[in-house]
């Protein structure tokens, strides 16, 4: 679209925030709200990262003065948002629970899935055709657990591209996995255009090379990200600070994550129903997981933005654990200050 499709003399193009990979020339956010109360604006494109608070900020302003052209910059060019579906930009989805790691601590609470637990595909396939109905998503991760635990992970990737046909696509995983993946899911990674995210265990280092040689050889782009030491144990029994703060601690920012029906503030809140049965915690804050499918799901899903129950649980401060896989994961490893639970249960 070019700014010959906008509807009036006044039409504009504007770039909010410091992107440089186009020659429009940037505004500051005053600048914008300014341009926007005079009525002098009826095009916008936003450049900020799709999990950052920004670009939502800026979306919700450009609604409730209803712009009609306003579009996302990403690294896949511009994404015309359509101003009367949900803006999400970054969703994911733990399509497994399963993992082969088993890491102390592990915040997605992998490292105790009895049985193999798991997205089942019928209801993913559903769910993510609700979304592409109703939301403007910007970016979409699949992780776990280890999604390459998945023998039939080639129909997630398929169905994922063909609800979301325009935006970046990533799978998150720990990597050993991918020099014995079948062929199939080597083709259906590259075919579907997903990126990976490996995060480099101390396992997965290890194995990098080999790693790296099957990636290159099936034209598949990947991003290592730093080597994981530690983990951090954040969880509090101490209700009385300011959730706020620990949100802000926590940068899931404006990132949601999905699972069988629901979205939800954090892959925490949407798999913390396992860490209450396993350690027999009755106490523990009920999942605030809305309904995709609630004839109010677009302002039920708002709720999102304040703290949900579960924030209270989340410590200002976290403990740094090291590294290391388990079987016997214990409930301090999750704890931010394990003299809390002296007295508890
Ligand atoms: S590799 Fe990731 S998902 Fe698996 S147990 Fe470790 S932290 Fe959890
Ligand atoms: S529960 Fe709240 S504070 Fe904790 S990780 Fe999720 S969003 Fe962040």
């Amino acid at each position: 679209m070019s700014s010959s499709n906008f509807s009036s003399a006044t039409s504009q193009i504007i770039r909010v925030g410091g992107c440089t990979e186009t020659d429009l020339t940037p505004i500051s956010f005053w600048e914008f709200r300014r341009l926007i109360s005079y009525g002098e604006l009826d095009g916008l494109i936003i450049a900020a990262a799709a999990r950052s608070d920004f670009a939502k900020q800026v979306v919700q302003i450009c609604k409730l003065y209803q712009i009609p052209n306003v579009g996302v910059l990403s690294t896949q060019g511009i994404y015309w948002l359509n101003m009367y579906k949900i803006f999400v930009p970054y969703l994911e989805s733990d399509i497994t629970e399963k993992c082969n790691l088993n890491c102390a601590g592990c915040c997605h609470f992998a490292n105790f899935s009895v049985a193999e637990d798991f997205y089942p595909i019928e209801n993913f396939r559903r769910d993510m055709s609700r979304i592409a109905q109703t939301c403007d998503v910007l970016e979409f991760h699949l992780l776990g657990g280890e999604p390459f635990t998945l023998k039939n992970l080639d129909e997630y990737l398929i169905v994922a591209r063909q609800c979301f046909p325009k935006i970046r696509l990533v799978l998150v995983t720990n990597g050993t996995l991918i020099p014995t993946l079948p062929q199939k899911i080597l083709d259906a990674l590259r075919g579907n255009r997903f990126e990976l995210y490996i995060s480099l265990y101390p396992p997965t280092a290890k194995m990098l090379n080999k790693i790296e040689a099957r990636l290159k050889e099936n034209g598949i782009p990947y991003k290592i990200e730093r080597i994981v030491k530690s983990f951090e144990a954040q969880m509090t029994l101490n209700n009385g600070h300011n959730p706020a703060k620990t949100v802000a601690r926590c940068r899931c920012g404006s990132g949601r994550s999905i699972r069988n029906g629901k979205i939800y503030k954090c892959p925490i809140d949407a798999a913390a129903y396992k860490f209450a049965a396993k350690f027999n915690i009755k106490s523990f804050s009920q999942p605030t997981g809305i309904d995709i499918y609630a004839p109010n799901f677009s302002s039920m899903i708002e709720r999102l933005d304040n703290p949900v129950e579960l924030c209270y649980w989340c410590a200002e401060d976290y403990r740094k654990i090291p590294w290391q896989p388990t079987n016997n994961p214990r409930l301090e490893d999750w704890f931010a200050d394990p003299d809390e639970l002296k007295n508890f249960l």
